[in-house]
C-alpha cells in the first residue's frame, strides 16, 4: 500500500507503469517542502522492488529494509549521506557536491546485489551544484538498465533544465486540509480537533502535519515564533534589522519563519477580504482579527508581496542578510 497523501493521480500513474513493466528510469518529483516528495520516491522503490503482490506491499523483506533504510541495493542520497561521507556535520552540508554525486554514479555501475533494480533517491536534487548536475547528467543520459534514479526537487529553477528534461516530471500540490485532516484522524490516530487545527496549520504540508502530531515541540516553537513576528511592526528600525540578523545566523529556522510570517500575513488578508473562515492559523484567529483592522489593505497586499519577492531571492542564493533587512524594513506601520 502507498503511504502517500493527496497525490493519488501520481501513485496511480505509477502503479499503472509498473504493473505494465513501462518503468522510466528517472522520475523527479517537484513540489514545495514536505509535501510527500521525499515518502513518494521511497514507496516507489519499494515498490519497484517489493516481492509481495499488492506492490509495495510494506510486509515483504524488500519493502522493510527500504523502509528501514538498508537495503543493498536501495540509496538514498542527501545532505545527510553527504556528511556521513565527508565525516562532517549536517549543518556543515549547503549543497550536493561532486563527489557526492560520483561515489553513487559509480556505485550505479555495479549490478544489483539482492533486489531486482538499484535504485538511488536523490532528495534535494536542487541542491546540486552545477559540478554535480553535470556529472549526474551522463548516468541520467545512459543509465545501466537495472538502474533508476528518483530525484526531489522543491525549486526546479535551480535544476539544470538537461536534467529535468531527462527525467519523468509529477509536480505535486499541496493537499487540501480534508484530506490531510482525515488522514491524521484515521492513519495516526488525532482526534478531530486536533486533527483539524493541525491540518489548517500545515498550509497542505503533509509533512509537516505528522511530524507535529508527534512532536509537540513543534507547535510550540511555532507559537513562539509567531508572538516574535507578532511584535516586529511596533518594534524600531534599529530593532527590526537586528531582528534579521539573528534570523539569518539560525539560518536552518530562516525558511520556515518566513513561511510563518507569510502564512500569516496572508491570514491578515483573507480577514480583511472577508473571508476569515478560510484562514490557516486558527488558533490565533482572534490576534489575527485584531491585527487585520490595523492596517491598510494596500499594505498588507503589498508586504505579502515583499515576503514572497524574498523567498525567491532566498532560493536563487541573494545574500540572505540583505534580503531580510530589506523586508523588515519593508514591513507596514499601524494605520491605527
Ligand atoms: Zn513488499
Amino acid at each position: 500500500m502507498w503511504r502517500v497523501t493527496g497525490h493519488d493521480w501520481v501513485v496511480s500513474l505509477l502503479k499503472g507503469s509498473i504493473a505494465e513493466e513501462r518503468v522510466s528510469h528517472a522520475y523527479l518529483f517537484t513540489g514545495p517542502p514536505d509535501v510527500g516528495k521525499g515518502t513518494l520516491a521511497l514507496n516507489l522503490a519499494q515498490a519497484l522492488n517489493c516481492l509481495g503482490e499488492d506492490k509495495p506491499c510494506n510486509e515483504c523483506e524488500a519493502c522493510r529494509k527500504i523502509f528501514a533504510g538498508i537495503h543493498p541495493d536501495v540509496r538514498m542520497v542527501d545532505l545527510h549521506y553527504q556528511a556521513l561521507l565527508r565525516d562532517e556535520t549536517p549543518a556543515e552540508q549547503k549543497e550536493l557536491r561532486i563527489n557526492t554525486i560520483r561515489s553513487i554514479t559509480q556505485e550505479a555501475g555495479l549490478k544489483p546485489f539482492e533486489g531486482r533494480r538499484k535504485v538511488f533517491i536523490i532528495q534535494d536534487a536542487d541542491r546540486m551544484t552545477t559540478k554535480a548536475a553535470n556529472s549526474l547528467l551522463k548516468t541520467l543520459e545512459e543509465p545501466p538498465p537495472h538502474v533508476i534514479l528518483l530525484l526531489t526537487a522543491s525549486d526546479t529553477r535551480l535544476l539544470l533544465p538537461t536534467i529535468a528534461s531527462r527525467c519523468q516530471v509529477f509536480v505535486l500540490r499541496l493537499a487540501p486540509a480534508e484530506i490531510i485532516e482525515e488522514e491524521l484522524r484515521l492513519r495516526h490516530g488525532l482526534d478531530a480537533e486536533r486533527a483539524s487545527l493541525l491540518a489548517r496549520l500545515s498550509g497542505g504540508r503533509i509533512g509537516w502535519a505528522i511530524c507535529a502530531a508527534r512532536d509537540d515541540s513543534i507547535l510550540k516553537d511555532r507559537e513562539d515564533t509567531l508572538r516574535e513576528l507578532a511584535v516586529l511592526p511596533k518594534m524600531g528600525r534599529l530593532d527590526r534589522l537586528d531582528y534579521a540578523q539573528r534570523l539569518v545566523r539560525k539560518s536552518d529556522l530562516m525558511r520556515e519563519t518566513l513561511e510563518l510570517l507569510l502564512s500569516w500575513w496572508r491570514d491578515l488578508l483573507l480577514i480583511r477580504g472577508g473571508s476569515p473562515e478560510t484562514i490557516n492559523n486558527l488558533d490565533s484567529a482572534a490576534s489575527l482579527e485584531e491585527d487585520a483592522h490595523g492596517y491598510d489593505l494596500w499594505d498588507i497586499v503589498t508586504f505579502v508581496k515583499a515576503i514572497r519577492r524574498t523567498q525567491r531571492e532566498l532560493e536563487l542564493n541573494v545574500d540572505p542578510r540583505l534580503a531580510l533587512e530589506v523586508l523588515m524594513l519593508d514591513l507596514p506601520a499601524r494605520s491605527n
